[in-house]
Protein backbone atom coordinates (compact mmCIF):
# COMPACT_ATOMS: atom_id res chain seq x y z
CA UNK A 1 0.00 0.00 0.00
CA UNK A 2 2.80 3.03 1.05
CA UNK A 3 4.37 2.10 -2.17
CA UNK A 4 1.31 1.82 -4.14
CA UNK A 5 -0.75 4.86 -5.71
CA UNK A 6 -4.55 4.71 -4.93
CA UNK A 7 -6.09 3.29 -8.41
CA UNK A 8 -7.05 5.39 -11.09
CA UNK A 9 -4.39 7.78 -10.73
CA UNK A 10 -1.47 9.01 -12.16
CA UNK A 11 2.09 9.96 -11.30
CA UNK A 12 3.52 12.20 -13.92
CA UNK A 13 7.35 11.73 -14.11
CA UNK A 14 10.35 13.66 -15.26
CA UNK A 15 10.25 13.02 -19.11
CA UNK A 16 6.09 12.95 -18.94
CA UNK A 17 5.85 16.22 -17.25
CA UNK A 18 7.36 18.45 -20.22
CA UNK A 19 4.83 16.68 -22.51
CA UNK A 20 1.83 18.17 -20.12
CA UNK A 21 3.80 21.72 -19.33
CA UNK A 22 3.85 22.19 -23.46
CA UNK A 23 0.40 21.18 -23.41
CA UNK A 24 -0.65 23.71 -21.35
CA UNK A 25 1.37 26.48 -22.69
CA UNK A 26 -0.71 25.79 -26.11
CA UNK A 27 -3.89 25.56 -23.98
CA UNK A 28 -3.12 28.86 -22.65
CA UNK A 29 -2.27 30.50 -26.02
CA UNK A 30 -5.41 29.47 -27.77
CA UNK A 31 -7.36 30.91 -24.73
CA UNK A 32 -6.09 34.34 -24.62
CA UNK A 33 -6.23 34.25 -28.36
CA UNK A 34 -9.75 34.06 -27.90
CA UNK A 35 -9.87 36.21 -25.29
CA UNK A 36 -10.45 33.70 -22.45
CA UNK A 37 -8.84 34.61 -19.05
CA UNK A 38 -8.51 31.73 -16.30
CA UNK A 39 -10.01 31.08 -13.07
CA UNK A 40 -8.71 28.70 -10.05
CA UNK A 41 -11.50 26.97 -8.25
CA UNK A 42 -11.30 25.22 -4.85
CA UNK A 43 -10.58 21.51 -5.83
CA UNK A 44 -13.50 20.06 -3.19
CA UNK A 45 -16.73 22.30 -2.85
CA UNK A 46 -20.09 21.52 -0.79
CA UNK A 47 -21.77 18.25 -1.86
CA UNK A 48 -25.02 19.93 -3.02
CA UNK A 49 -23.44 22.01 -5.99
CA UNK A 50 -22.82 18.81 -7.57
CA UNK A 51 -26.06 17.35 -6.56
CA UNK A 52 -28.10 20.30 -8.14
CA UNK A 53 -25.90 20.88 -10.34
CA UNK A 54 -24.61 18.46 -12.17
CA UNK A 55 -27.77 16.63 -11.66
CA UNK A 56 -29.13 14.08 -8.84
CA UNK A 57 -29.90 11.20 -11.20
CA UNK A 58 -26.91 11.49 -13.32
CA UNK A 59 -23.77 8.67 -13.14
CA UNK A 60 -21.68 11.36 -11.92
CA UNK A 61 -23.75 12.51 -9.23
CA UNK A 62 -24.98 8.23 -8.46
CA UNK A 63 -21.83 6.65 -9.24
CA UNK A 64 -18.82 8.32 -9.32
CA UNK A 65 -18.27 11.32 -6.65
CA UNK A 66 -15.94 10.85 -3.85
CA UNK A 67 -17.50 12.74 -1.09
CA UNK A 68 -16.92 12.99 2.72
CA UNK A 69 -17.09 14.63 5.57
CA UNK A 70 -14.67 17.22 6.97
CA UNK A 71 -14.52 17.07 10.80
CA UNK A 72 -17.22 20.14 10.68
CA UNK A 73 -20.10 17.66 9.75
CA UNK A 74 -20.15 19.05 6.78
CA UNK A 75 -20.62 17.14 3.55
CA UNK A 76 -17.99 17.71 0.62
CA UNK A 77 -16.78 16.23 -2.58
CA UNK A 78 -13.88 16.57 -5.10
CA UNK A 79 -14.79 18.16 -7.87
CA UNK A 80 -15.92 15.92 -10.58
CA UNK A 81 -16.08 18.37 -13.20
CA UNK A 82 -15.49 22.28 -13.80
CA UNK A 83 -18.69 23.68 -14.84
CA UNK A 84 -20.42 23.47 -11.31
CA UNK A 85 -17.75 25.41 -9.35
CA UNK A 86 -17.28 27.96 -11.85
CA UNK A 87 -20.92 29.08 -12.20
CA UNK A 88 -20.73 29.03 -8.92
CA UNK A 89 -17.55 31.05 -8.18
CA UNK A 90 -19.53 33.05 -10.93
CA UNK A 91 -22.28 33.96 -8.91
CA UNK A 92 -20.77 34.42 -5.63
CA UNK A 93 -18.21 36.37 -6.75
CA UNK A 94 -21.02 38.56 -8.76
CA UNK A 95 -18.70 38.31 -12.06
CA UNK A 96 -22.21 38.49 -13.41
CA UNK A 97 -22.32 42.44 -12.96
CA UNK A 98 -18.98 42.90 -14.96
CA UNK A 99 -20.10 43.77 -18.56
CA UNK A 100 -20.99 40.75 -20.35
CA UNK A 101 -20.01 38.14 -21.93
CA UNK A 102 -17.51 36.55 -19.58
CA UNK A 103 -14.99 34.34 -20.87
CA UNK A 104 -13.13 31.85 -18.38
CA UNK A 105 -11.02 28.75 -18.78
CA UNK A 106 -9.32 26.41 -16.36
CA UNK A 107 -6.84 23.50 -16.16
CA UNK A 108 -6.56 21.47 -13.41
CA UNK A 109 -7.70 17.71 -11.91
CA UNK A 110 -11.61 16.13 -11.40
CA UNK A 111 -12.28 12.68 -9.71
CA UNK A 112 -14.49 10.30 -10.61
CA UNK A 113 -15.00 7.00 -8.77
CA UNK A 114 -14.64 5.84 -12.78
CA UNK A 115 -13.49 2.22 -13.95
CA UNK A 116 -9.98 2.74 -15.00
CA UNK A 117 -8.69 1.75 -17.93
CA UNK A 118 -6.69 2.99 -20.65
CA UNK A 119 -8.20 7.08 -20.91
CA UNK A 120 -10.33 6.47 -18.16
CA UNK A 121 -9.12 7.22 -14.21
CA UNK A 122 -10.49 8.77 -11.29
CA UNK A 123 -8.08 11.56 -11.13
CA UNK A 124 -7.82 12.99 -14.15
CA UNK A 125 -7.11 16.49 -16.00
CA UNK A 126 -9.60 18.81 -17.82
CA UNK A 127 -8.96 22.07 -20.10
CA UNK A 128 -12.39 23.82 -19.48
CA UNK A 129 -13.75 27.21 -20.41
CA UNK A 130 -17.03 28.42 -19.94
CA UNK A 131 -18.60 31.67 -21.70
CA UNK A 132 -21.50 33.65 -19.77
CA UNK A 133 -23.69 35.93 -20.62
CA UNK A 134 -24.88 35.58 -24.56
CA UNK A 135 -27.03 32.61 -26.23
CA UNK A 136 -26.02 33.93 -29.76
CA UNK A 137 -25.40 31.02 -31.90
CA UNK A 138 -22.82 32.62 -32.47
CA UNK A 139 -20.86 31.90 -29.70
CA UNK A 140 -21.96 27.77 -29.70
CA UNK A 141 -20.06 27.80 -33.26
CA UNK A 142 -17.08 30.11 -31.95
CA UNK A 143 -16.53 27.66 -28.34
CA UNK A 144 -16.59 24.40 -31.05
CA UNK A 145 -14.14 26.06 -33.36
CA UNK A 146 -11.95 26.99 -30.99
CA UNK A 147 -12.04 23.18 -29.79
CA UNK A 148 -10.88 22.09 -32.92
CA UNK A 149 -8.58 25.18 -33.45
CA UNK A 150 -6.83 23.86 -29.93
CA UNK A 151 -6.08 20.14 -31.76
CA UNK A 152 -4.96 21.86 -34.65
CA UNK A 153 -2.39 23.62 -32.71
CA UNK A 154 -1.45 20.51 -31.58
CA UNK A 155 -1.13 18.84 -34.75
CA UNK A 156 -4.27 16.17 -34.17
CA UNK A 157 -5.80 15.06 -37.11
CA UNK A 158 -9.21 13.08 -38.13
CA UNK A 159 -11.26 14.42 -34.95
CA UNK A 160 -14.72 14.07 -35.31
CA UNK A 161 -17.30 16.63 -33.72
CA UNK A 162 -20.65 14.96 -33.10
CA UNK A 163 -23.41 17.82 -32.92
CA UNK A 164 -27.09 17.60 -31.61
CA UNK A 165 -29.55 19.69 -29.48
CA UNK A 166 -31.12 18.42 -26.50
CA UNK A 167 -33.91 20.65 -26.84
CA UNK A 168 -34.99 22.63 -23.68
CA UNK A 169 -37.59 22.59 -20.58
CA UNK A 170 -40.04 23.34 -23.54
CA UNK A 171 -39.72 20.57 -26.19
CA UNK A 172 -37.70 17.62 -23.74
CA UNK A 173 -41.12 17.35 -21.49
CA UNK A 174 -42.78 15.61 -25.29
CA UNK A 175 -39.71 13.93 -26.07
CA UNK A 176 -39.49 12.66 -22.12
CA UNK A 177 -43.21 11.36 -22.73
CA UNK A 178 -42.23 9.43 -25.80
CA UNK A 179 -39.25 7.73 -24.59
CA UNK A 180 -40.93 6.52 -21.05
CA UNK A 181 -44.00 5.33 -23.79
CA UNK A 182 -41.51 3.20 -26.16
CA UNK A 183 -39.40 1.62 -22.66
CA UNK A 184 -42.74 1.36 -21.01
CA UNK A 185 -42.86 -2.49 -21.85
CA UNK A 186 -39.16 -3.66 -21.18
CA UNK A 187 -39.05 -1.26 -18.24
CA UNK A 188 -38.35 -4.90 -16.22
CA UNK A 189 -34.96 -5.04 -18.22
CA UNK A 190 -33.24 -1.92 -17.41
CA UNK A 191 -30.51 -2.11 -15.10
CA UNK A 192 -31.51 -0.61 -11.52
CA UNK A 193 -30.46 2.24 -11.68
CA UNK A 194 -31.88 2.68 -15.01
CA UNK A 195 -35.57 1.66 -13.47
CA UNK A 196 -35.67 4.11 -10.83
CA UNK A 197 -34.68 6.89 -13.59
CA UNK A 198 -37.49 5.86 -15.44
CA UNK A 199 -39.93 8.02 -13.82
CA UNK A 200 -37.13 10.43 -12.54
CA UNK A 201 -35.34 11.39 -15.66
CA UNK A 202 -36.13 9.04 -18.48
CA UNK A 203 -33.62 11.10 -20.72
CA UNK A 204 -30.22 9.91 -18.31
CA UNK A 205 -31.27 6.00 -19.33
CA UNK A 206 -29.91 6.81 -23.33
CA UNK A 207 -26.65 8.35 -21.59
CA UNK A 208 -26.22 4.66 -19.39
CA UNK A 209 -23.11 2.88 -20.13
CA UNK A 210 -24.67 -0.66 -19.41
CA UNK A 211 -25.03 -2.57 -22.76
CA UNK A 212 -28.88 -3.77 -22.09
CA UNK A 213 -30.01 -0.73 -21.13
CA UNK A 214 -28.28 0.49 -24.52
CA UNK A 215 -29.30 -2.04 -26.13
CA UNK A 216 -33.21 -0.96 -24.90
CA UNK A 217 -32.23 2.76 -26.08
CA UNK A 218 -31.47 2.01 -29.72
CA UNK A 219 -34.90 2.32 -30.97
CA UNK A 220 -35.79 5.22 -28.96
CA UNK A 221 -37.74 8.19 -30.17
CA UNK A 222 -34.84 11.18 -30.44
CA UNK A 223 -35.08 14.85 -29.26
CA UNK A 224 -34.86 15.54 -32.97
CA UNK A 225 -38.16 14.54 -33.74
CA UNK A 226 -39.80 16.88 -31.15
CA UNK A 227 -37.42 20.10 -30.48
CA UNK A 228 -39.35 23.28 -30.60
CA UNK A 229 -39.35 25.97 -32.95
CA UNK A 230 -36.88 28.11 -31.35
CA UNK A 231 -34.55 24.87 -30.54
CA UNK A 232 -34.71 24.08 -33.95
CA UNK A 233 -33.46 27.86 -35.08
CA UNK A 234 -31.09 27.59 -32.90
CA UNK A 235 -29.79 24.62 -33.53
CA UNK A 236 -30.08 25.33 -37.55
CA UNK A 237 -28.11 28.75 -36.83
CA UNK A 238 -25.20 26.78 -35.16
CA UNK A 239 -24.59 24.35 -37.86
CA UNK A 240 -24.66 27.29 -40.82
CA UNK A 241 -22.20 28.73 -38.36
CA UNK A 242 -19.89 26.01 -38.17
CA UNK A 243 -19.77 25.42 -41.72
CA UNK A 244 -19.17 28.80 -42.58
CA UNK A 245 -15.93 28.08 -39.92
CA UNK A 246 -15.24 25.36 -41.99
CA UNK A 247 -15.38 23.23 -38.95
CA UNK A 248 -16.70 19.78 -40.53
CA UNK A 249 -19.35 17.63 -37.77
CA UNK A 250 -21.81 14.96 -37.53
CA UNK A 251 -25.23 15.31 -36.30
CA UNK A 252 -25.76 12.80 -34.01
CA UNK A 253 -29.31 12.67 -32.66
CA UNK A 254 -28.76 9.98 -29.70
CA UNK A 255 -25.74 12.30 -28.12
CA UNK A 256 -27.18 13.28 -24.69
CA UNK A 257 -23.79 13.76 -22.80
CA UNK A 258 -23.56 12.90 -19.13
CA UNK A 259 -24.67 16.01 -17.26
CA UNK A 260 -28.12 17.00 -16.57
CA UNK A 261 -27.49 21.06 -16.77
CA UNK A 262 -27.38 20.75 -21.16
CA UNK A 263 -30.06 22.52 -23.35
CA UNK A 264 -30.03 23.26 -26.51
CA UNK A 265 -26.19 22.83 -28.22
CA UNK A 266 -24.07 19.16 -26.98
CA UNK A 267 -21.44 18.14 -28.75
CA UNK A 268 -18.88 15.86 -28.45
CA UNK A 269 -14.74 15.48 -30.21
CA UNK A 270 -13.92 11.86 -30.47
CA UNK A 271 -10.84 10.73 -31.71
CA UNK A 272 -10.67 7.14 -33.37
CA UNK A 273 -7.83 4.91 -32.44
CA UNK A 274 -7.21 5.46 -28.70
CA UNK A 275 -9.75 3.18 -27.89
CA UNK A 276 -12.95 2.86 -25.95
CA UNK A 277 -12.55 6.12 -24.02
CA UNK A 278 -12.70 8.07 -27.65
CA UNK A 279 -14.16 11.00 -26.63
CA UNK A 280 -11.59 13.69 -25.98
CA UNK A 281 -13.58 16.45 -25.33
CA UNK A 282 -17.41 17.92 -24.82
CA UNK A 283 -19.53 20.42 -23.94
CA UNK A 284 -22.58 22.35 -24.46
CA UNK A 285 -24.68 25.40 -23.80
CA UNK A 286 -26.17 25.05 -20.00
CA UNK A 287 -28.85 28.43 -19.87
CA UNK A 288 -30.36 27.63 -16.76
CA UNK A 289 -27.16 26.71 -14.37
CA UNK A 290 -26.28 29.98 -13.50
CA UNK A 291 -29.94 30.77 -11.94
CA UNK A 292 -30.72 27.31 -10.34
CA UNK A 293 -27.34 28.45 -8.37
CA UNK A 294 -28.80 30.91 -7.01
CA UNK A 295 -27.76 33.74 -9.48
CA UNK A 296 -29.56 36.05 -12.86
CA UNK A 297 -30.94 34.31 -15.44
CA UNK A 298 -27.95 34.69 -17.77
CA UNK A 299 -26.99 31.55 -20.22
CA UNK A 300 -23.98 29.90 -20.67
CA UNK A 301 -22.06 27.49 -22.59
CA UNK A 302 -18.69 25.64 -22.33
CA UNK A 303 -16.59 22.54 -23.11
CA UNK A 304 -14.33 20.36 -21.21
CA UNK A 305 -11.50 18.33 -22.75
CA UNK A 306 -9.87 15.56 -21.21
CA UNK A 307 -5.66 16.38 -20.74
CA UNK A 308 -4.89 12.42 -20.44
CA UNK A 309 -6.59 11.44 -23.86
CA UNK A 310 -5.24 14.48 -25.63
CA UNK A 311 -1.95 13.37 -24.77
CA UNK A 312 -2.91 9.80 -25.81
CA UNK A 313 -4.33 10.57 -28.91
CA UNK A 314 -1.21 12.66 -29.67
CA UNK A 315 0.72 9.33 -28.95
CA UNK A 316 -1.35 7.53 -31.27
CA UNK A 317 -0.47 10.16 -34.41
CA UNK A 318 3.36 10.04 -33.32
CA UNK A 319 3.24 13.49 -32.29
CA UNK A 320 6.08 14.50 -29.90
CA UNK A 321 5.32 18.03 -27.88
CA UNK A 322 7.80 18.17 -24.99
CA UNK A 323 11.51 17.88 -24.79
CA UNK A 324 13.74 16.39 -21.76
CA UNK A 325 14.49 20.24 -20.18
CA UNK A 326 18.55 20.30 -21.03
CA UNK A 327 21.12 22.62 -19.14
CA UNK A 328 22.94 25.45 -20.76
CA UNK A 329 26.42 24.51 -18.45
CA UNK A 330 27.69 21.74 -16.12
CA UNK A 331 29.89 22.75 -13.24
CA UNK A 332 32.37 20.22 -12.43
CA UNK A 333 34.26 21.26 -9.07
CA UNK A 334 37.40 19.20 -8.42
CA UNK A 335 38.25 18.71 -4.42
CA UNK A 336 36.84 20.28 -1.38
CA UNK A 337 38.47 23.95 -2.04
CA UNK A 338 36.18 24.53 -5.31
CA UNK A 339 33.30 23.58 -3.72
CA UNK A 340 32.20 27.03 -2.59
CA UNK A 341 33.54 28.90 -5.42
CA UNK A 342 31.38 25.95 -7.64
CA UNK A 343 28.18 27.02 -5.70
CA UNK A 344 28.69 30.53 -6.08
CA UNK A 345 29.13 30.54 -9.92
CA UNK A 346 26.53 28.17 -10.36
CA UNK A 347 24.40 31.04 -8.36
CA UNK A 348 25.70 33.59 -10.53
CA UNK A 349 25.42 32.30 -13.99
CA UNK A 350 21.55 30.74 -12.56
CA UNK A 351 20.81 34.21 -12.02
CA UNK A 352 21.91 35.47 -15.38
CA UNK A 353 19.42 33.35 -17.18
CA UNK A 354 21.32 29.94 -17.51
CA UNK A 355 20.42 26.75 -16.48
CA UNK A 356 22.60 25.03 -14.45
CA UNK A 357 23.45 21.57 -13.20
CA UNK A 358 26.59 20.45 -10.95
CA UNK A 359 28.01 18.13 -9.09
CA UNK A 360 27.22 17.37 -5.62
CA UNK A 361 28.82 14.64 -5.16
CA UNK A 362 32.73 15.25 -5.40
CA UNK A 363 33.10 12.28 -8.20
CA UNK A 364 36.08 11.99 -9.86
CA UNK A 365 36.38 14.68 -13.62
CA UNK A 366 35.94 11.12 -15.26
CA UNK A 367 32.23 10.67 -14.07
CA UNK A 368 31.49 14.48 -13.75
CA UNK A 369 31.92 14.61 -17.49
CA UNK A 370 30.12 11.19 -18.24
CA UNK A 371 27.19 13.41 -16.23
CA UNK A 372 27.46 16.43 -18.17
CA UNK A 373 27.26 14.41 -21.49
CA UNK A 374 24.36 12.97 -19.81
CA UNK A 375 22.21 16.48 -19.72
CA UNK A 376 23.46 17.29 -23.04
CA UNK A 377 25.29 20.64 -22.03
CA UNK A 378 27.47 22.38 -24.60
CA UNK A 379 29.43 23.77 -21.81
CA UNK A 380 31.72 22.34 -18.91
CA UNK A 381 33.36 24.82 -16.16
CA UNK A 382 35.83 22.46 -14.94
CA UNK A 383 37.07 24.74 -11.21
CA UNK A 384 40.42 22.55 -10.11
CA UNK A 385 42.04 23.37 -7.65
CA UNK A 386 45.14 24.68 -9.11
CA UNK A 387 43.42 26.76 -11.33
CA UNK A 388 41.25 28.42 -8.85
CA UNK A 389 44.46 29.72 -6.70
CA UNK A 390 45.25 31.69 -10.05
CA UNK A 391 41.21 32.52 -10.50
CA UNK A 392 41.00 30.55 -13.54
CA UNK A 393 38.57 27.90 -14.77
CA UNK A 394 39.03 25.60 -17.72
CA UNK A 395 35.95 25.84 -20.25
CA UNK A 396 35.47 22.29 -21.88
CA UNK A 397 33.14 22.46 -25.00
CA UNK A 398 31.68 19.05 -24.91
CA UNK A 399 30.85 19.05 -28.51
CA UNK A 400 34.11 18.99 -29.67
CA UNK A 401 36.41 18.26 -26.09
CA UNK A 402 38.59 21.54 -27.26
CA UNK A 403 39.09 23.42 -23.31
CA UNK A 404 40.21 26.91 -22.99
CA UNK A 405 41.63 28.19 -19.64
CA UNK A 406 39.07 31.60 -18.56
CA UNK A 407 39.18 34.46 -15.79
CA UNK A 408 36.36 33.27 -13.12
CA UNK A 409 35.20 36.73 -13.67
CA UNK A 410 34.98 36.47 -17.39
CA UNK A 411 32.89 33.11 -17.16
CA UNK A 412 29.37 34.47 -17.33
CA UNK A 413 30.47 37.08 -20.07
CA UNK A 414 31.52 34.60 -22.24
CA UNK A 415 28.76 31.90 -21.90
CA UNK A 416 26.22 34.41 -21.74
CA UNK A 417 27.45 35.59 -25.33
CA UNK A 418 28.42 32.22 -27.13
CA UNK A 419 25.07 30.71 -25.75
CA UNK A 420 23.50 33.87 -27.11
CA UNK A 421 24.85 33.43 -30.49
CA UNK A 422 24.08 29.96 -30.63
CA UNK A 423 20.21 30.82 -29.20
CA UNK A 424 20.21 32.50 -32.74
CA UNK A 425 21.27 30.90 -35.23
CA UNK A 426 19.18 27.51 -34.31
P1 LIG B 1 -17.35 15.40 -19.30
O1 LIG B 1 -16.99 16.32 -18.17
O2 LIG B 1 -17.90 14.08 -18.83
O3 LIG B 1 -18.17 16.07 -20.34
O4 LIG B 1 -15.97 15.02 -20.01
C1 LIG B 1 -15.22 15.90 -20.78
C2 LIG B 1 -13.94 15.22 -21.21
O5 LIG B 1 -13.18 14.87 -20.06
C3 LIG B 1 -14.17 13.90 -21.91
O6 LIG B 1 -14.37 14.12 -23.28
C4 LIG B 1 -12.88 13.17 -21.64
O7 LIG B 1 -11.90 13.57 -22.58
C5 LIG B 1 -12.49 13.66 -20.29
N1 LIG B 1 -12.84 12.68 -19.23
C6 LIG B 1 -14.03 12.49 -18.64
N2 LIG B 1 -13.97 11.53 -17.71
C7 LIG B 1 -12.69 11.09 -17.71
C8 LIG B 1 -11.97 10.10 -16.95
N3 LIG B 1 -12.56 9.37 -16.00
N4 LIG B 1 -10.66 9.90 -17.24
C9 LIG B 1 -10.03 10.65 -18.19
N5 LIG B 1 -10.66 11.59 -18.91
C10 LIG B 1 -11.96 11.82 -18.69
Amino acid sequence: MLTTRPRGTNDILPGEVEKWQQLEEVLRKVAALYGYKEIRTPVFEHTELFQRGVGETTDIVEKEMYTFTDRGERSLTLRPEATASVVRAFVENKLFALPQPTKLYYIGPMFRYDRPQAGRYRQFHQFDVEVFGSNSPTVDAEVIAMAMDIYEWLGLKGLKVELNSVGCASCRPVHRQALQKHLEAKKDELCPTCQSRFERNPLRILDCKNPPCQELVKEAPTIDQHLCPECKESFEAVQEQLKALGVPFHLNPRLVRGLDYYVQTAFEIVAEGIGAQSSVGGGGRYDGLVEQIGGPALPAIGFALGMERILLAMEQQGLTIGKEASFDVYIAPLGESAQIPSAVLAQRLRKAGLAVERDYLKRSLKAQLKAADRFLVKYTVIMGEEELKNNQVVLRDMHDSSQLVLKLDEVEGYLKQELGKEDKGK
